[in-house]
């Protein structure tokens, strides 16, 4: 890699960066078809969820790099699921 040539919309200049690397990110597409008929999402196609991770179909709910708003980090999609299962439980419990 020799550089990396930008666009800067806003002066309309080039700008050229000569760094040691790069990283480079593809984006995040949710794997969400399996409920895509069941709950709302949000414009990037992740799972909207209430506080309590209830989606828009009362008793499912969501966790994890598929929720709108979640961090995308391991820890905190293991956590969210930890809460999920907390959250189900009171669910049932006020069935
Ligand atoms: C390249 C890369 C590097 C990362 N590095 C870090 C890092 O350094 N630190 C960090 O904290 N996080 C990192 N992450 C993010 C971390 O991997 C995710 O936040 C975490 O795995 C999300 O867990 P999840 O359970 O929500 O989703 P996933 O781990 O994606 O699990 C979802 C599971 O559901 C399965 N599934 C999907 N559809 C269906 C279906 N219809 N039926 C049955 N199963 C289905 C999938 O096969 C998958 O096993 C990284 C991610 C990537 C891609």
């Amino acid at each position: 890699m020799k550089g990396v040539k930008f666009y800067d919309k806003d002066t309309e200049k080039d700008i050229v960066l000569h760094p040691d690397g790069v990283f480079i990110f593809i984006g995040l597409k949710p794997n969400v078809d399996i409920v895509k008929d069941l709950v709302a999402c949000d414009e990037g196609g992740f799972i909207i969820t209430k506080t309590n991770m209830m989606t828009s179909t009362p008793g499912l709910f969501a966790a994890g790099d598929c929720r709108s708003g979640s961090t995308k980090q391991a820890a905190a999609a293991a956590g969210e699921g930890a809460a999920v299962a907390l959250m189900v439980r009171d669910y049932l419990k006020k069935k």
